[in-house]
């Protein structure tokens, strides 16, 4: 009995626990209580019970803290993959996120005319938007892209054929791969060429009857080189009409800017795409268009109306929030000067050598004294940057890393401890050394005072 009487009652470690019974409740908080009296039981260091009870409850509060933290949390990506889709794509626009707040606290004209006082289309803001920007008759929003494709081939061409060149009969990850949403829609895959090749005549000589829809699918995360051709749309786009079948293009990324014009390379536009007599495409809102997740559909209207009245468009329509994004995302292209200052996408892959040198210097003077405390050597580099989901595969762009070079080695234990910062930091691994490149780093102060922890 003497032993156990070191021991505390849960309401003697409780009535230490104020805040955090205001905070978590009354049952969360004797739940961990509980836990960590069971632990001090098992180990019975000898010490006496007031200091016991004071043990406890400053575990129990950070057992507490831990467990309060959200499990999506913000990181920094220093991944050097300026739209990586495990850490969420592209980030809004500051007008996007006014836009999605004000979306989420008031009540709002989504489906509401205000002029003629009466019901109104869900879709009309950023179908005006789009039309305005790309020339579209008319467009309309759902979910994602994959969502888009699948609607499109659903309304279109169920219990019909749809012509793709084997050269683009791609997987996207995560399960999307064209044959497969092609049987989910109802409509049966005739493909055409080979892998490698794929000619004019052999879209012309497949299309008859019971053609559905000609496709022209973007490769996104890969490239046929060498020996190879496929049909552009505008050598497509006159069969398909002689034949009176639609023509689409599945664009995968929603570029509607000149990449050009930020020292990028050349990548097809919406606007190019229809302008070669494409009648309808699909592309991504979170990928080059630098908005929240979203699938659009623009082009002709009569096509566009048959996917607006399918009854899937209902089962993948966008939500409020992202919608009101959406249309404050695509205003930002109406002065489109102001982009690299607007978006954060298209600042992060316009970011030129001279800026982040300057970034590399500055932050590099800041933790100057960090790798003496975590052993480890600390210097700028220049690496190799990517856009990511699945846009321009193969091209990089010249970036600048952070490196950490453990002395004793462990770039793995390096990595682990850089993502249990208090904002956790994803770099990635590169012969034993640790990588943070800075091109997506626009949060300096933040990320400088983040990182001194990895000393404490
Ligand atoms: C990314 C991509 C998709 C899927 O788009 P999500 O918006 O991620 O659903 C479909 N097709 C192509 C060509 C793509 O590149």
């Amino acid at each position: 009995m003497g032993q156990r009487s070191a021991i505390p009652a849960v309401h003697e470690v409780l009535a230490l626990l104020a805040s955090e019974l205001d905070i978590h409740g009354h049952e969360m908080v004797t739940g961990a209580v509980r836990a960590q009296l069971s632990i001090t039981r098992a180990k019975n260091d000898g010490a006496n019970r007031a200091d016991t009870a004071a043990r406890i409850a400053t575990e129990v509060s950070r057992d507490l803290a831990e467990a309060a933290r959200p499990a999506l949390r913000r990181v920094f990506n220093m991944t050097g993959t300026v739209l990586h889709t495990n850490l969420g794509r592209a980030l809004y626009a500051e007008p996007a996120i006014d836009a999605a707040l004000t979306a989420m606290r008031y009540p709002l004209a989504l489906e509401y005319d205000l002029e003629e006082g009466r019901r109104g289309q869900r879709d009309s803001a950023v179908q005006q938007m789009v039309s305005e920007i790309t020339g579209a008759e008319d467009a309309i929003v759902v979910n994602n892209n994959a969502a888009a494709v699948l609607l499109m081939l659903a309304a279109l061409a169920a219990g019909k054929e749809t012509i793709v060149s084997r050269g683009e009969l791609i997987e996207i990850g995560g399960a999307f791969r064209m044959p497969d949403v092609m049987e989910s829609a109802g409509t049966q895959l005739r493909e055409v060429g080979t892998t490698n090749r794929t000619h004019l005549s052999d879209y012309a000589a497949a299309i008859g009857p019971n053609t559905g829809l000609v496709m022209k699918v973007h490769p996104s995360n890969y490239q046929v080189v060498g020996f190879s051709r496929s049909v552009s749309c505008a050598e497509l786009a006159p069969v398909a009409r002689a034949a009176g079948v639609p023509l689409v293009d599945d664009l995968g990324s929603g570029v509607l800017v000149e990449l050009a014009r930020y020292g990028l390379p050349h990548e097809r536009t919406v606007q190019e795409a229809l302008a070669e007599g494409v009648d309808l495409v699909t592309f991504s809102g979170d990928k080059l268009l630098g908005g929240p997740q979203a699938g659009i559909i623009a082009g002709r209207r009569d096509l566009v109306q048959l996917c607006a009245r399918h009854p899937l468009k209902r089962a993948l329509r966008l939500d409020k929030v992202r919608l009101a994004a959406l249309e404050a995302t695509l205003r930002l292209y109406r002065a489109d000067h102001h982009l690299v200052r607007d978006m954060p996408t298209i600042r992060h892959l316009a970011a030129d050598p001279s800026s982040l040198a300057e970034r590399g210097q500055r932050i590099l003077a800041a933790v100057a004294g960090l790798g003496e405390k975590i052993d480890a050597d600390l210097r700028l580099r220049p690496t190799s940057a990517q856009v990511g989901s699945g846009a321009m595969p193969l091209d990089v762009m010249p970036s600048l890393a952070l490196i950490l070079t453990p002395h004793g080695g462990g770039a793995d234990t390096l990595a682990a401890r850089l993502r249990r910062l208090p904002i956790p930091v994803i770099g990635r691994i590169e012969r034993g050394q640790v990588i943070l490149d800075l091109r997506c780093c626009d949060d300096e102060a933040v990320f400088i005072s983040n990182l001194q922890s990895l000393a404490g």
